[in-house]
């Protein structure tokens, strides 16, 4: 449904969206450094809040920003369905020529939205925070390090080491962002897939404000899991290129094989012809599996269709709706 404001192409000049999931010890704080930013760069700009199916006390704390702030647009989605929907659900619903994804729970700095917007007003239509320190333990910050690694060795794309999703999109990769209709979302994944101009901006993650982080083991591997197989086929080619060298050690035993029949020496040993037999056994396997696994790499770019998240209700920020605007504007006039 097109908004009437969105046909006049009068919209705010920046969103920030933020997902929300239990974050009610952290979001008065917040808000307040972000309003004070958001008012020193005096321009028009709307706050989208997502509550990704908080159980505390956020949606009450939501419901009283949006009847306070007439920039608060609050997206309540209808369970907890992660972090990644939550912030595509975020995209969705921004309207600004620009967008700043951040996390809730401070450990992105409002305070970075300054260099964000200097890079957009630059030109950059994708400005990326890169971490330059994390204050977490040793054991996730080596995780995290190996993983950006890893991807980054066998992914098919650029993914730049160490980003977030803290960012700023310009409308034209949120439009084109919004036009990938996969499922398992990794955002930093989609905005490299994206390109555009992209600029990166270093910054020291501070630690986590209030409450414990929400990703649990789990989720972290899954999304690793999403990283590495969304963005690379190197897992599924694995079994090909073991059947290649299994097929390279066989030929080259065959060969030895026949060297010895026909050479002076005697029969070979039975040992020799089973491991022959086991490797071209096993090469075949492998290469089938390898094909399989193509075949499986395809399917799964292919294969879409079900929602990333559902949402149950959209408060729109009622300095956002049409109505007010005209009457501003026919003020002005
Ligand atoms: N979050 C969310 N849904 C979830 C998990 C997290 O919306 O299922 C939000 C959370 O409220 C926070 C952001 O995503 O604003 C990042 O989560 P968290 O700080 O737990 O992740 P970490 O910093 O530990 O990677
Ligand atoms: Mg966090």
């Amino acid at each position: 449904v097109t908004h009437p404001l969105q046909r006049h192409g009068d919209r705010p000049e920046i969103s920030v969206v933020v997902p929300l999931y239990n974050e009610a010890d952290t979001l008065p704080e917040l808000y307040r450094r972000l309003a004070t930013v958001l008012a020193r760069e005096n321009c028009a700009h709307e706050l989208v809040f997502v509550d990704d199916g908080s159980r505390d006390a956020t949606p009450r704390l939501l419901h009283v920003l949006h009847g306070q702030d007439r920039q608060v647009t609050t997206v309540t989605l209808s369970r907890n369905f992660g972090h990644q929907a939550a912030l595509s659900a975020g995209l969705d619903h921004a309207r600004g020529r620009a967008v700043v994804l951040m996390d809730g729970d401070l450990q992105d700095p409002p305070e970075m939205l300054a260099p964000l917007l200097a890079g957009w007003r630059d030109g950059f239509e994708v400005v990326y925070t890169v971490r330059t320190r994390r204050q977490e333990g040793l054991l996730k910050r080596t995780c995290y390090a190996a993983f950006y690694r890893v991807l980054r060795a066998v992914s098919d794309l650029d993914i730049p080491l160490d980003s977030g999703d803290f960012c700023l999109l310009d409308r034209k990769v949120v439009l084109a962002l919004r036009r990938m209709p996969e499922r398992q979302r990794f955002l930093r994944g989609l905005r490299a897939f994206a390109g555009f101009r992209q600029q990166a901006v270093p910054y020291e993650r501070a630690a986590r404000q209030a409450g414990r982080s929400k990703y649990t083991l789990r989720a972290l591997v899954r999304l690793a899991l999403d990283g590495l197989l969304g963005f690379s086929a190197w897992p599924l080619r694995l079994a090909t290129y073991v059947g290649l060298v299994f097929a390279v050690l066989a030929v080259f035993l065959a060969a030895c094989v026949a060297g010895s029949v026909l050479g002076d020496s005697a029969r070979p040993a039975s040992g020799t012809i089973v491991l022959l037999a086991v490797l071209v056994i096993g090469a075949g396997q492998m290469l089938g599996l390898g094909i399989l696994g193509e075949y499986m790499h395809r399917v799964y770019v292919e294969v879409t269709g079900r929602p990333s998240y559902i949402v149950s209700q959209v408060r729109r920020g009622k300095g956002n709706s049409a109505r007010k605007r005209r009457r501003n504007r026919s003020s002005v006039a």
